[in-house]
C-alpha cells in the first residue's frame, strides 16, 4: 500500500484498538494505546498508536493529535528506558510499503538497545514468547505508571 488510499479498518491495530484483536498493553489513555511487538527487534520493542484518528501513517495525522500523540510516543519511550535500563532507545516509524510500513494505522516503534547487541531485521524476526511479552507488558506499565 503506497502514501495514497483510504484507511481500513480491519487492519489488525484498529481490532486490537476495539478490543477484538489480544495485545500485551504497556499503556493508555484516551489519546494513544502502546504494547508489545509480537515481532520483537529487540527484547522490549512497544509499539505507540494513536487512538482518535483513522490514520494509516503519520502523513495523516491531524495537525492538532500531532502533539498529544508525540507526547505518548516520549511518555512510553522514557517509561521503556526506566523499565529496563537500555543503554540507548531507537525511535523509528514507516510511511507507505515502499517504506517498510506493513500494518496501516500509525504507529510508532520504540526498541530498547543494549551495548553490542546488534537490533533485529524489521520483518524477519520470530515471534516472542507471550509469556516474556506478558511480563515486560507489566514492567513498562509499572514504570509509566510510577512517572
Ligand atoms: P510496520 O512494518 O512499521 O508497519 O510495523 C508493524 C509492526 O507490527 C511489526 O513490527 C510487527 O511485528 C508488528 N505486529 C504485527 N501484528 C501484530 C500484533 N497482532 N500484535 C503486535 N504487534 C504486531
Amino acid at each position: 500500500m503506497s502514501l495514497h488510499g483510504d484507511y481500513d479498518a480491519g487492519n489488525i491495530f484498529a481490532k486490537i484498538l476495539r478490543g477484538e484483536a489480544p495485545c500485551f498493553k504497556a499503556f493508555e489513555d484516551e489519546v494513544a494505546l502502546a504494547f508489545m511487538d509480537l515481532f520483537p527487534v529487540a527484547k522490549g520493542h512497544t509499539l505507540v498508536i494513536p487512538k482518535r484518528a483513522a490514520a494509516r501513517n503519520f502523513l495523516e495525522l491531524p495537525d492538532a493529535e500531532v502533539g498529544p500523540y508525540m507526547q505518548r510516543v516520549q511518555r512510553v519511550a522514557k517509561g521503556v528506558a526506566r523499565a529496563l535500563e537500555p543503554d540507548g532507545v531507537t525511535i523509528f516509524q514507516f510511511n507507505g510499503a515502499p517504506a517498510g510500513q506493513t500494518v496501516f494505522h500509525l504507529h510508532f516503534h520504540v526498541v530498547p538497545r543494549w551495548e553490542g547487541e546488534p537490533m533485529g531485521q524489521h520483518g524477519k524476526t520470530p515471534m516472542a514468547d507471550k509469556a516474556d511479552l506478558e511480563a515486560l507488558a507489566a514492567k513498562i506499565s509499572a514504570a509509566i505508571t510510577a512517572s
